[in-house]
């Protein structure tokens, strides 16, 4: 562990290595009801290295066993030798509620990563049109205090939208950036008042007549959008009513995006059922080559699906294969893969596959 208080130089660091790292938590932040900010320093001399707007996956080891979630870094990379996760308890949360209750200062977890590529820098712009809500704000968080960092005066529109004014996430932050970046319009869209907070903004959702209020050149700019798939939708939606080239658009899902229903796993059997007499024809057989498993997956299943019912951990996160937690090697056979980006070509031309968004077509060797 390195001494706290002792300050490197960046060069005399080596860059976080981009598969495990050892995560100690040195700050916690409220941000609002039920937000908080956790920030991380490596427990090796290593500085972060990653893209404003990218994710982490981190491994919660709850008593049940550890679990995986993801959460974008809310940090700036221009700021390396820490970084940030912000993360909202929802109702019924476990992994995100397990961090409230059990993480403290000096507390040590392991984080895989960064990944995603929502991030404006894979789309260079002169305009910016940011639109959050709720803990969609993350990534625009890093976005924008990466600018501030390092390009002030880009022109960025920034509209976040919450329930409630206390429900801003990183609202002072926000108005200081806001005083500080020429370039920089900000809006805030608020459905209810609140009887903690008074408020004299704007309020309402946001639709085709509120958005050019609030970013009257909005045509003109690379939109960034990143909130629940409702509110991503509504704001799809708008845009392309107004006519806007939906190849300036970006969004960042936190859940599953709607996909299709995918049947059962293992459909259960009447109780006096002969088991050939199940689909054995359709099943692929899938060798897990480490566990030296040989499991199968039925019609269907993912290769991740066929391992846990074979008893074969394969760590997971999003399991709509954004995260890329999932990732395996495949030392044989060929897959179906329908991914949301959290593979690059090259490794699927080495032979990885998300295991979660992975079916196969014919028998399938993993090395898992
Ligand atoms: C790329 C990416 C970036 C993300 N960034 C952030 C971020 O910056 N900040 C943030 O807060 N979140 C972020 N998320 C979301 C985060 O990963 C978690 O999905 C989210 O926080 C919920 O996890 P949880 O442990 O709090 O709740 P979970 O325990 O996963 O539960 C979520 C909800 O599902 C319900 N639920 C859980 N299990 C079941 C079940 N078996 N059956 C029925 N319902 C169930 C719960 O009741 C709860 O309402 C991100 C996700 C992705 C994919």
């Amino acid at each position: 562990m390195t001494d706290p208080g002792l300050y490197r130089h960046l060069d005399e660091m080596v860059p976080w290595n981009d598969r495990l790292q050892v995560l100690e938590v040195i700050g916690i932040v409220d941000e609002a009801p039920e937000v908080k900010t956790f920030t991380f320093r490596s427990d090796a001399q290593t500085w972060f290295r990653y893209k404003p707007g990218q994710f982490i996956t981190l491994e919660l080891p709850l008593d049940d066993g550890p679990i995986m979630r993801t959460y974008t870094l809310s940090s700036s990379p221009s700021r390396p030798f820490s970084i940030a996760v912000t993360v909202k308890a929802q109702p019924g949360s476990v992994g995100t509620r397990w961090m409230f209750d059990n993480l403290g200062i000096g507390a040590r977890l392991k984080a895989f990563g960064p990944g995603g590529d929502f991030t404006h820098h894979n789309h260079p712009a002169a305009k910016y049109l940011f639109i959050s809500a709720g803990s969609g704000i993350t990534p625009m968080m890093s976005m924008l205090r990466w600018l501030n960092d390092c390009a002030p005066g880009t022109d960025v529109s920034f509209v976040n939208c919450a329930r409630r004014p206390e429900e801003i996430i990183f609202r002072k932050e926000l108005e200081l950036l806001g005083s500080r970046m020429p370039g920089l319009s900000l809006s805030f869209l608020i459905e209810e008042r609140s009887s903690r907070e008074s408020w004299f903004g704007h309020m309402g959702r946001i639709d085709a007549v509120r958005l050019p209020l609030l970013s009257p050149d909005f045509r003109e700019r690379e939109v960034f959008c990143c909130g629940p798939e409702p509110f991503m939708r509504a704001v799809r939606e708008m845009l392309q009513s107004t006519g806007f080239d939906m190849a300036f658009y970006h969004q960042e899902s936190f859940g599953v995006p709607p996909v299709e229903p995918v049947p059962a796993p293992f459909p259960e059997l009447p109780a006096n059922a002969d088991a050939d007499a199940a689909p054995a024809a359709a099943a692929v057989p899938v060798r897990f080559s480490l566990s030296d498993v040989e499991g199968e997956c039925l019609p269907g299943q993912t290769v991740l699906q066929a391992a846990r019912a074979s008893g074969v951990r394969i760590s997971a996160a999003c399991e709509f294969g954004l995260c890329g937690t999932c990732k395996v090697r495949k030392l044989s056979g060929e897959v179906e893969m329908n991914h949301n980006g959290g593979i690059l070509d090259d490794e699927i031309a080495e032979g990885f596959i998300l295991a979660c968004c992975s079916k196969p077509l014919c028998d399938l060797e993993i090395e898992s």
